[in-house]
């Protein structure tokens, strides 16, 4: 049979409005991205510290490679594991408060090896609506039973846990990537403990950003170790490098490194790579100066857009989004904003659900004051919310 019979599908989703096309960025991405010749303000990278492109982490990356040479040449336990992977992993370990961590390629390669690592085919595991995709798939690879909870809703935790009291994961986002809420962790935490199960945070998008130090979303809520055993970050959001952690007991990295599948049968990610993020983490923790701007940002944005009588969702984190409705208003809107010059992504179905499509704007410590000025001023000409579509 001939492929073409693909065709139609991706014309079905051009007709919803569904069809996703990739931008070609011409220099680096953030704060302004080159497209198509053109300098656009962007607000849609996930650079929550403006490292991705800093001088220094640049030079850490070159050292990196100068060191040890571009690929890792082959998986962790081959022959790829470096002295640069386990010094970045003790300093992720120490980062967090933990006994131990471990570096996957990838965020979602790092959900699909620990939750297939701990969870079988006779074991339920229950996670929140909305967390991210990569959870979700690892629930499927792990044929564990899934069973999901009201979002950020700790009783619909408990009531669940009751009912299901073989419960073995809880697993949550600890900031929701398409609507930068965070998640009850002090409450979801007392919960599982109670049950028994075993509480794993997906902190992608609070490492770095929020608690202390940028120590993420436990950390902003002061709970450790205990109330989560199983803390996943990645390292190119806030870290503005690449690849994934995660850390915990020893116990569980050991047992990661014997079954995590994703960790086992992958080549190690460059080790230059591990030495620009030992590099930018030292400066994550240290210049609070830019979680303090960024947090001066959001609250900038959101007076804003108050004033204009935009209501963004309810959220304290960078990530700031204002739905949109259906997927042709956010994609009309995306496109109102480019031809003033900024980038902010329209995210449809089916990453978020259905009819809650939206611009999904993120702020960086890398933008300016004027920057979020711009962004409103934008905002401000949009086709306004309340009409209908
Ligand atoms: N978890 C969450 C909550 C995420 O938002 C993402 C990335 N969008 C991932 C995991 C996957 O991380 P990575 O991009 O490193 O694969």
């Amino acid at each position: 049979m001939s492929l073409d019979a693909l065709a139609p599908e991706l014309e079905r989703l051009r007709d919803a409005d569904l069809y996703r096309r990739r931008r070609v960025q011409q220099g680096p991405q953030q704060p302004r991205a080159r497209i198509d010749g053109r300098e656009l303000l962007s607000f849609c990278s996930n650079d929550y510290l403006g490292l991705a492109n800093h001088p220094k982490v640049i030079a850490a990356l070159q050292r990196g490679a100068e060191r040890w040479g571009v690929g890792s040449g082959a998986a962790h336990l081959v022959n790829g594991h470096s002295a640069a992977h386990e010094a970045l992993e003790e300093e992720l370990a120490a980062f967090t408060g933990r006994e131990r961590a471990l570096l996957f390629s990838t965020g979602y390669m790092a959900n699909l090896g620990v939750i297939s690592a701990l969870a079988g085919r006779r074991d339920t595991l229950l996670q929140d609506k909305l967390n991210h995709a990569s959870l979700l798939d690892a629930a499927q690879l792990s044929r564990a039973t899934l069973r999901r909870y009201a979002h950020a809703d700790a009783d619909a935790l408990a009531a669940q846990l009751e009912r299901h009291p073989e419960t073995r994961l809880v697993i949550t986002d600890g900031v929701f990537s398409m609507d930068g809420d965070l998640a009850p962790l002090p409450a979801l935490a007392e919960r599982a403990r109670r049950a028994g199960a075993w509480l794993m945070v997906d902190d992608a998008h609070g490492l770095g950003v929020l608690g202390p130090g940028g120590r993420g979303s436990l950390a902003h809520f002061g709970l450790d170790q205990d109330a989560a055993p199983i803390l996943m970050g990645t390292l190119g959001k806030a870290l503005g490098v690449s690849g994934a952690f995660v850390a915990g007991p020893a116990v569980l990295i050991e047992t990661l490194i014997q079954r995590a599948r994703s960790y086992i049968y992958t080549t190690a990610t460059p080790p230059a790579l591990a030495e620009a993020t030992r590099f930018s983490l030292r400066l994550a923790e240290r210049e609070t100066w830019r979680r303090e701007h960024l947090q001066a940002l959001i609250i900038r944005l959101r007076d804003g857009a108050t004033r204009l009588g935009l209501e963004l969702m309810a959220s304290a984190t960078p990530i700031q989004p204002l739905v949109a409705g259906s997927a042709a208003r956010a994609l009309a809107w995306s496109r109102a904003l480019e031809e003033r010059g900024i980038l902010v992504g329209a995210i449809r179905p089916p990453t978020v659900p259905e009819g809650s499509a939206r611009l999904r704007i993120t702020l960086s410590a890398a933008h300016t004051e004027s920057d979020v000025d711009r962004l409103l001023a934008a905002l401000a000409e949009l086709p306004r919310a309340d009409r209908a579509d």
